[in-house]
């Protein structure tokens, strides 16, 4: 300590500065103070709830709002320490508090931040974000002094627990997404439809479920999301647990990089859909396609010949004295002969070629990428087949023979080469056929 003497020794250059100095203090003491006192008035006007802790010594300041929010004055609850938290929170959630403070402590995460419950002085429940850093740590690295902010969140919990359970209830396929093909969120419908638990659709990307033969298309629409445009009823086919598929219709709305969907499993009715396209296109006794259908495909091997030239041929096949078969067999012998003969026919025919029936005893033959010529040919060598085979029916043989016109798309004079043309000189070629001596094909 300097003396009054000994400062009288001083220069007065030192002195100057010694006086400097204490004003720079003082000046310094002043700011902190209005810093400080601006500090407060911050708190007080927010209404934060503070703590402070030092974690050392378990020594705890609480602010009045951090007893507010538990329903407390701050009087009531003094002298606090540390445990007054431990007394107050949730003992459920303690190790989860306690797990995320460790982290902390070995300066694994620059804050903890805790949601957890307290108890009110009214009895109840209430839902507290805790957050808080340590600032001040030990010459030997241990956290010193930690300081953090109470927040209530009860309302917020409650809001999203009411949207989890309304999520949960829900028997549509809910999800939330992101445009980059990743699940945020999906609810519980999904594990009943597809057979995987939430856990494992959320480690996966949505593409990883999808049938390969729908990725290009569920692509395309992940871009219009992608572009925020809703995408409503489009469908795809998601992998199950099982590895079977099921079909999925999808309305989805963009928000951003956030994609709200609803979803729902369509299976049943495109199956059933299906189930009735294959009834209405199938001659039920013989199983192979009806007349209508095939003037379907007709019409469109035809526009497909006029724009590309591509040929084809068909033919009528009509089995001979048909009649005499129902009468010495019996009915059900004749559609017997009915079905085995599409068979035999089927059976020379290659995949992309269609069978069908036209009317009683009489079938089509549609022959793709062939001309007269071939068609010819290949009617012939069913022909052959025909007249070798005896089909039996209950210990009965039956022999049988047909006759068959033939007609191709090549032959057809411009602007003239409509389906009914083409079939009308088939027919006639039949009847020829039969008019001169049946058993035999007129191309
Ligand atoms: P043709 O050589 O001139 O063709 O003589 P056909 O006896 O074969 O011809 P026709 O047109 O005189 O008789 C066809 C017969 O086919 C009459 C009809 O009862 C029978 N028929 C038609 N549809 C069916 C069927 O679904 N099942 C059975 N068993 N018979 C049928
Ligand atoms: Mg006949
Ligand atoms: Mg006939």
């Amino acid at each position: 300590m300097k003396t009054p003497e000994s400062r009288a020794k001083l220069p007065v250059r030192l002195i100057k500065r010694i006086a400097v100095s204490q004003k720079l203090r003082a000046d310094l003491l002043l700011k902190l103070t209005e810093q400080r006192k601006r500090l407060d008035n911050l708190i007080e006007g927010s209404m934060l709830a503070t703590w402070e802790w030092n974690v050392q010594t378990g020594e705890t300041r609480f602010n009045s709002y951090w007893a507010k929010i538990i329903g407390y004055s701050l009087e009531e609850i003094s002298p606090v320490s540390i445990e007054t938290w431990v007394r107050f929170a949730h003992p459920d959630d303690l190790k989860n508090s306690n797990e995320l403070l460790q982290k902390h402590f070995a300066r694994e995460t620059e804050f903890y931040s805790c949601e957890s419950r307290m108890k009110h002085k009214n009895g109840s429940w209430v839902w507290i974000r805790d957050t808080g850093r340590v600032v001040e740590w030990t010459a030997d690295g241990q956290p010193l002094m930690m300081f953090g902010v109470h927040v209530d969140i009860t309302a917020e919990k409650q809001r999203s627990e009411q949207l989890e359970r309304f999520f949960s209830v829900n028997l549509d396929l809910l999800c939330i997404a992101d445009t980059s093909g990743n699940f945020l969120k999906v609810n519980k419908a999904w594990e009943d439809i597809l057979g995987y638990s939430v856990e494992e659709l959320m480690e996966q990307r949505f593409l990883d479920f999808v049938h390969p033969d729908d990725i290009e298309t569920t692509l395309l629409q992940m871009q219009k999301l992608a572009d925020q445009d809703a995408v409503l009823n489009f469908v795809n086919r998601y992998r199950c647990k099982d590895g079977s598929y099921r079909y999925i219709e999808w309305r989805s709305h963009p928000y951003g990089t956030t994609i709200y969907a609803a979803a729902r499993d369509i299976t049943e009715h495109v199956e059933t859909e299906k189930r009735i396209r294959e009834i209405s296109i199938r001659d039920p006794l013989t199983g192979i396609f009806n007349r209508r259908y095939i003037y379907e495909r007709l019409e469109e091997l035809r526009a497909e010949h006029e724009r590309t030239g591509k040929a084809f041929a068909i033919s009528i096949l009509d089995i001979d004295h048909f009649k005499h078969i129902n009468d010495q067999h019996g009915h059900l012998a004749g559609d017997h002969i009915l079905k085995e003969f599409a068979r035999a026919i089927g059976g020379h025919l290659r995949p992309y070629d269609l069978l069908g029936r036209f009317g009683g005893e009489e079938f089509i033959v549609v022959l793709q990428n062939t001309d007269s010529v071939q068609a010819n040919q290949i009617v012939e060598r069913i022909l052959s087949a025909i007249r070798a085979q005896s089909f039996e029916y209950e210990r009965q043989l039956i022999r049988f023979t047909f006759s068959a016109g033939v007609s191709g798309s090549c032959e057809e004079s411009e602007g003239a080469n409509s389906v009914e043309s083409l079939i009308g000189k088939a027919d006639a070629r039949l009847y020829e056929a039969k008019r001169t001596g049946r058993n035999k094909v007129v191309g």
